[in-house]
């Protein structure tokens, strides 16, 4: 029986800010905080910075940001405090110190005077003779004066693990069941920099915060036997792990931020991705669907519902296949779901940002981004998209440029199914009177009835044809929202501006 008072469950997710966030920091505090508000427990996030060769001065707050963004929120570190802060590493150097000195003083781990030129050479002849790697002891059991002596001495000494023959390799996995590891060779635990390195610095600090359960990806199993051992050197209650699996490619190849752009979490938000599907996604990966009422997978759920009923025990500990073809999917049912108020105000900052929109909109452009919004709700996989469909909306009439696209499908005929359009148009009303009264008022439903009048029925030319210079007039794009709805939303002025200078344009060709 554990002599322990049962407590709320602490867990923790660790980055190291070495750069743009992984997604593999999601997806841990994902799982971590799904448990963590399944239990009443409390989820803390803690820097990991004492690799200062690798360390990046604007990561953290990008791991902020990022985390803040999915809403993933933590309930205790670096930025809101805590009971056992501080939560950045670097910040806690005098706390590692005392238990380094009790290893060394327990002789369970020794001083090494190995310069890095000695270690290379000795991997090299270990490599070449097919022996195992790991460092040979030269400096174990010898004092600073008779390590001097030998060669490959450097003055400052790091300190190693002295890992016993008995090590215990195998320990028990929430996710995985019983687990064996490699045998670890001799640790550093301490740096001649003076900082820890990761190993102590993670059982020291899991311990000293009351973390619980360590949830973290599999690349750290070979390491937990290290952290066992420190444990029981120490004389703490170890936590209970959970390692889960790592993210793949289709290709099966471990998600790098090297190679792939869906590696950054930061890549999710440019695109355009709603945090609210990337966290389903995430959710999805080794972890099975729902099962809705009448026993159908019901993939489309919220954190609420998946923290409710998760389980560890559910967690697929083989290697889920990244597939964005699913994410995109799914950010397409969670764009659609958007009331267009919602829509509009998640594009804001991806048109500000692509120079569509100022940075103080006006009244004015903010209602007709409500309407066009409602236009492209359906046109749209990403919020990035919106930029080209929604920036015809806001350009200067003399401003359209016609792509190169769109410029390649206009017919020797289009001059004439301009000028057709311009008479038909100019006859419908666009006066207040106009708008409020029924028949030849300026909105879709009028437009669309006299341009088929005009150039389907008028001149014969089939549909598929008859729009396609109105819609590159008026947008620039082969492709664009709606026709009938931009014209009545750019208003009579425009659109006849639009038509008339593409018209012209074709005229001095
Ligand atoms: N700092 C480690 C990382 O960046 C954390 C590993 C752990 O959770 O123990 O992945």
């Amino acid at each position: 029986m554990s002599d322990h008072a049962p407590t709320a469950p602490r867990l923790r997710v660790a980055p190291s800010p070495t750069g743009d966030p992984h997604v593999g920091t999601a997806y841990m505090s994902l799982f971590n905080l799904a448990f963590a508000r399944q239990q009443g427990g409390r989820f803390v996030l803690r820097i990991e910075d004492t690799d200062r060769a690798r360390f990046r001065e604007d990561s953290e707050q990008q791991v902020f940001d990022t985390l803040h963004w999915l809403g993933l929120q933590w309930d205790e570190g670096p930025d809101v405090g805590g009971p056992y802060a501080p939560y950045r590493q670097s910040e806690r150097l005098e706390t590692y110190r005392p238990y380094v000195e009790r290893l060394l003083a327990d002789g369970k781990a020794y001083h090494c005077w190995c310069s890095t030129e000695r270690l290379a050479q000795m991997r090299e002849v270990q490599q070449k003779s097919k022996q195992p790697t790991g460092y040979d002891r030269l400096c174990h059991g010898r004092t600073q004066a008779e390590r001097a002596e030998l060669p490959g001495y450097t003055p400052t000494p790091v300190v190693r693990m002295l890992v016993p023959d008995d090590v215990e390799l195998s320990f028990d996995d929430l996710i995985r069941g019983r687990v064996s590891a490699p045998r670890p060779d001799d640790q550093v635990i301490l740096k001649a920099d003076g900082f820890p390195t990761y190993h102590l610095a993670v059982v020291v600090d899991d311990h000293e915060m009351g973390i619980t359960h360590v949830v973290r990806g599999e690349e750290w199993i070979s390491s937990t036997p290290k952290h066992i051992l420190l444990y029981r050197w120490l004389r703490l209650e170890p936590p209970q792990w959970a390692h889960m699996p790592l993210l793949r490619n289709p290709d099966k190849s471990k998600i790098s931020k090297r190679k792939n752009p869906a590696a950054r979490l930061t890549w999710f938000q440019e695109q355009g991705y709603l945090p609210e599907a990337l966290v389903n996604f995430l959710a999805l990966l080794a972890y099975p669907p729902k099962a809705g009422e009448d026993g159908e997978d019901v993939e489309v759920f919220s954190f609420e519902e998946f923290s409710k009923d998760f389980d560890w025990r559910k967690v697929n500990p083989v290697g889920p296949i990244f597939d964005l073809k699913k994410l995109d999917w799914l950010n397409g049912v969670y764009l659609r779901r958007l009331e267009v108020g919602q829509l509009a105000s998640r594009l804001l900052p991806y048109l500000q940002r692509d120079g569509v929109l100022p940075a103080q909109p006006s009244l004015g452009q903010l209602a007709r981004l409500g309407r066009v919004a409602e236009l492209i709700q359906t046109r749209m996989v990403l919020l990035s998209e919106a930029t080209a469909l929604v920036a015809p909306f806001y350009s200067a009439d003399d401003e359209i440029e016609v792509a190169d696209d769109a410029r390649a499908q206009l017919k020797e005929d289009s001059g004439a199914v301009l000028g057709a359009a311009l008479e038909a148009l100019s006859d419908l009303d666009d006066s207040r009177e106009g708008l409020l009264a029924s028949g030849s008022r300026w909105n879709a439903e009028a437009i669309e009835a006299s341009l088929r009048s005009a150039i389907v029925e008028g001149m014969g030319i089939k549909p598929k044809l008859a729009f396609g210079p109105l819609r590159t007039a008026v947008s620039g794009q082969r492709i664009s929202p709606p026709l009938f709805e931009s014209m009545e939303i750019l208003g009579k002025t425009s659109t006849l501006a639009r038509l008339s200078r593409l018209r012209d344009a074709l005229a001095e060709r």
